[in-house]
């Protein structure tokens, strides 16, 4: 398989490790070509983002690694979806030269007074805040929240490959606060599907819950993967990287995933297109 990461941090954002020492990593495992999609700034105080101030040097940082002639190299940012508040389609964007974006929802609800921070991607306390305070224990109510934002996401659009579809399940491994069997979460994890494939995005197959020991599965479960399969929704593999060492980690096992539920390509930048690539 030829091996590419578009979802990659380093220590602009949450990551550890300099965007060379990822590149380094990169091409010890033979890898193709990396990208690079730190966590875009945020309108408020949060602990995961890069500060504003930060933005224009990572941009150089980037752009001049791209000159490396042994593997491909993009620039691209993560962006949070906060409805009303930011969105991968808002034109601040655009004059940044960005190769691609990815287009995440952590975060349900812009932060207030009482909440600092109401992400499905926190702390488990953090989580059950949202959980317990703002959806008054209604797990279908939150995480149908959840998925709604992202079909909206997908319908405002402005990106290229959309963040970790079902990462409202992270803390179901500990808390066990849903049951992904039942028929109304498999409804709404099905139908939004639809919003993905209408979009066009690149769907990607995300092993950074695995590498954090969060969950026991890719996002999206492999029974999504079917689901997306029949709904011909172009994926791509991705560590979802917080540090060198997690490059490469499962890419392998979500080949072999990919591989049943029918897919026999990925979707990639390679030469600066999009292109699908066989598994
Ligand atoms: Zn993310
Ligand atoms: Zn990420």
């Amino acid at each position: 398989m030829l091996l590419t990461n578009f979802h990659t941090h380093c220590h602009y954002c949450d990551g550890k490790g300099s965007p060379l020492d990822m590149v380094e990593q990169a091409k010890q495992l033979n890898f193709k070509a990396i990208g690079f999609s730190s966590h875009a700034p945020l309108p408020f105080d949060n602990d995961f983002c890069m500060q504003l101030e930060n933005l224009d040097a990572y941009v150089k940082e980037i752009t001049a690694l791209k000159a490396d002639a042994d593997i491909e190299v993009y620039l691209g940012l993560e962006v949070d979806y906060i409805r009303g508040l930011l969105s991968p389609s808002d034109t601040k964007w655009d004059a940044l030269g960005l190769d691609y974006k990815i287009g995440s929802v952590h975060t349900l609800a812009a932060p207030d007074e009482r909440y600092p921070m109401l992400s499905v991607d926190g702390p488990h306390d953090e989580f059950k805040t949202l959980l317990n305070e703002v959806y008054q224990g209604s797990t279908r109510d939150m995480i149908e929240t959840y998925f709604h934002r992202v079909g909206q996401l997908c319908g405002e659009g402005g990106f290229d490959i959309l963040g970790h579809y079902d990462l409202v399940k992270k803390h179901n491994k500990a808390l066990q606060f849903f049951d992904e069997d039942s028929h109304w979460y498999r409804e709404v994890a099905i139908s939004t599907l639809d919003d993905v494939a209408k979009s066009g995005v690149i769907l990607e197959v995300n092993y950074g819950g695995m590498l954090r020991g969060a969950t026991d599965d890719v996002y999206p479960s492999p029974w999504l993967l079917k689901q997306a399969k029949a709904r011909n929704i172009p994926i791509q593999i991705n560590a979802d990287a917080h540090a060198p060492h997690h490059l490469g980690v499962h890419h392998q096992r979500c080949r072999e995933m990919l591989l049943q539920a029918g897919y026999r390509q990925q979707r990639v930048l390679l030469g600066g297109q999009w292109q699908d690539v066989a598994l």
